[in-house]
């Protein structure tokens, strides 16, 4: 079963998933410098269609992969994520798939168990790009 988790983590391409989130971001900055008479609305509306269509396609290749490489519950037909590792149980159906003795032990989260001073540092860090963030959208939307 780990083994068909690598073969996806292989197959799945995480830098289409970025680059399309990168693209949906950029979209309505694009779209606006492009076509000076298209309104900001517009260009949010176009920009969300076009990331829902993309997104769309991107989850039905993942969920045909995930049945190409096996992945799925042989009673419901659910798709497996990577915590049947641990849980060895179909998150949809509960049926047990995976043997008690093959289970892994449950990975400890990096937040909590991790240095409160680095989370400090990282929270500043988000709440900053955040703000820096919707500044510049304010900012670039709002003279339009
Ligand atoms: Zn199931």
């Amino acid at each position: 079963m780990e083994a068909r988790f690598a073969a996806l983590r292989r197959r799945e391409k995480p830098l289409a998933g970025l680059a399309l989130v990168s693209v949906a971001v950029g979209a309505p900055f694009v779209l606006a410098a492009l076509i000076p008479d298209l309104s900001a609305r517009l260009a949010m509306y176009v920009a969300a269609a076009l990331a829902l269509v993309a997104l769309t396609v991107l989850q039905r290749r993942r969920e045909g992969l995930l049945r190409e490489i096996g992945l799925v519950c042989p009673r419901c037909g659910a798709t497996q994520a990577a915590d049947l590792l641990y849980l060895g149980r179909c998150p949809s159906c509960q049926m047990q798939l995976l043997d008690r003795a093959e289970l892994q032990a449950m990975p400890k989260a990096a937040i909590t168990e991790g240095s409160p001073l680095r989370n400090a540092i990282g929270l500043v860090v988000l709440l900053g790009l955040m703000a820096w963030s919707l500044y510049h959208v304010v900012r670039v939307l709002g003279n339009r």
